[in-house]
């Protein structure tokens, strides 16, 4: 029997307009559309018989296919998933004539329930009563969670660097609080310490309810963050009534710790032997301690099954999930029902738990190996040391220049999750900087930043520039950088090896050129 208990009452946490927003009075009508024997002269509903398609084929790979990071990929086993227009047999679930139609703005009952059984089996949510609710992809969910909690001009607790989509939504009507980060992301006494000190340092302001975190794989720095740092961050935010947003594109891309070409074992064992043995292995969600429902899960198939599907889900509690509901009902509507139709019979109906679970640990697999491809590759263009500091790099000159030392360049540590590297310059070695500084500009780091960015480009190289991340602390007013550091955001999951190994080499052209020095 379940010992968990239900949410607690998180309803303060709601804005104004959200709380008075009313059901939609034509979804409200759906449900007596079901009784039995009734008549609808009520509803809008296009006739089935007025969408001009047929039926849906749709060939998929197998889920233990993985292919070849990076290639062109044509299975060799892959099988046609079909969904018909109308039920062929007794009870079809999925059909067209329902996908393509309107519906409440729940969506498909049979993929919402698979999520909430795979939800329960992989993240294990810390109370009773909690609900999954379909929306259109992380970045749509996020804009209905601030349209729900925040209030113009309150502040959202941030990551000091901060996905930039995620912030480039509530910019214009809310402000950052930023928490300091390290290389397993928000750092819990930094958190206590803007919580603990906010009336002070902020006189007038009304206290962050709202903390927006990528616990795996953070964007842009690539950080993962362990189940100690997470209790520690979940109890402050009870201490402080703070409703966690985890946004977590990235979950499922975890990987072993980097290790350098030279100490490396070859060849590597198999990862996991079981869809057990892959689900204990990663890092537990926020949502795995949440005992009061103060956790807002996003959750999307844009990293497992493709962006363009625009699917994804809420795990949230059930006053949330209603007022969420709401909201969907007069934006959205619901998810598209052709992703709906055919993310459920890939998941549902064809793959199951255990199969969606198998084509997660490939995909584990393929970024591991592209994790790793980058970490090579840059040990090739340039030297990489230990900093001491946990899993920190050093990239250094391979050559002396003429005092005999070898040219620091950057530091960075090759992510556990994610597709990120982020790289951090120290750039008080290169003369273009210190020439800036000289003449005394105040906004030194980004302007050396912006050319440092316009020559790799030149060179036919592309980066994101750190300040893209910075957290806007006011109207148009963002984070300074730290003195004499800037930050560069490289993907490894596109490219193939080939591109990757000849952008990195022009990379340390601009570095070599930059700091004056030999590669
Ligand atoms: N959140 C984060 C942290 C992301 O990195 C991304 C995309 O990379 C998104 C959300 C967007 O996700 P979606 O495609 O589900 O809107
Ligand atoms: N465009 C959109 C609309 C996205 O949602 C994403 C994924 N976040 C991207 C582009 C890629 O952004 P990034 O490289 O920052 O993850």
């Amino acid at each position: 029997m379940s010992t968990l208990t239900p949410a607690i009452d998180l309803s303060h946490h709601i804005n104004q307009a959200t709380q008075l927003r009313v059901p939609s009075p034509l979804k409200a009508i759906f449900k007596h559309m079901k009784t039995p024997g009734m008549i609808s002269l009520a509803s809008g509903l296009p006739h089935p018989s007025t969408f001009p398609f047929e039926s849906l084929h749709v060939k998929v790979c197998a889920p233990d296919a993985k292919g070849i990071p990076g290639e062109k990929y044509t299975s060799t086993s892959s099988t046609t998933i079909s969904v018909p227009k109308y039920p062929c047999v007794e009870n079809e679930q999925n059909t067209l004539s329902i996908a393509l139609q309107y519906s409440d703005a729940t969506g498909s009952a049979r993929l919402t329930s698979f999520m909430y059984d795979f939800t329960k089996r992989v993240m294990k949510p810390g109370y009773s009563d909690w609900q999954v609710l379909l929306h259109s992809g992380s970045t749509d969910g996020w804009s209905k969670v601030v349209s729900l909690m925040c209030e113009k001009d309150e502040y959202i607790l941030v990551e000091e660097h901060t996905f930039s989509s995620a912030q480039a939504f509530w910019a214009p009507i809310c402000k950052a609080a930023p928490v300091a980060i390290d290389h397993e992301g928000l750092i819990p006494e930094d958190l206590e310490d803007v919580l603990e000190h906010w009336d002070e340092k902020h006189p007038g302001s009304k206290r962050p309810h709202l903390l927006y975190t990528v616990p795996v794989g953070q964007n842009p720095t690539g950080a993962t963050m362990g189940l100690e740092r997470k209790k520690q961050i979940y109890d402050i935010c009870v201490k402080h009534d703070v409703i966690i947003c985890e946004d977590e594109p990235y979950y499922f891309l975890q990987f072993p710790r980097y290790v350098l070409p030279f100490q490396r074992c070859l060849p590597q064992p198999a990862r996991y032997i079981s869809e057990e043995e892959f689900v204990g292995s990663l890092v537990p969600t926020f949502l795995s301690l949440d005992y009061q429902g103060r956790v807002i899960r996003l959750e999307t198939f844009s990293k497992t099954l493709g962006p363009g599907n625009r699917l994804g889900y809420f795990v949230c509690n059930p006053v949330f999930a209603e007022r969420l509901l709401r909201a969907t009902e007069v934006t959205t509507q619901t998810a598209s029902g052709w992703s709906q139709a055919i993310v459920e019979q890939l998941i549902v109906s064809h793959w199951g738990h255990e199969g969606f679970l198998r084509w997660l640990m490939g995909l584990g697999d393929v970024y591991t190996t592209r994790r790793d491809w980058m970490c090579d590759l840059l040990s090739e263009t340039f030297d990489l040391v230990s900093t001491g500091n946990s899993d920190e790099l050093l990239a250094i000159s391979k050559d002396s220049g003429k005092d005999g030392q070898k040219t620091p360049f950057f530091t960075f540590s090759p992510p556990r999750s994610g597709m990120f590297v982020y790289i951090k310059l120290h750039l008080e070695h290169t003369s273009s900087f210190k020439a800036l500084k000289t003449e005394g500009e105040e906004d030194a780091e980004n302007m050396w930043a912006q050319m440092f960015w316009e020559s790799l480009i030149e060179e036919k190289v592309l980066l994101v520039p750190g300040d893209y991340y910075a957290p806007y602390i006011g109207r148009g007013q963002r984070v300074k950088p730290k003195p004499g550091v800037a930050f560069f955001r490289l993907a490894f999951c596109y490219e193939s090896k080939e591109e990757m190994k000849l952008g990195i080499q022009r990379m340390g052209r601009v570095f070599a050129k930059y700091w004056d020095s030999e590669l």
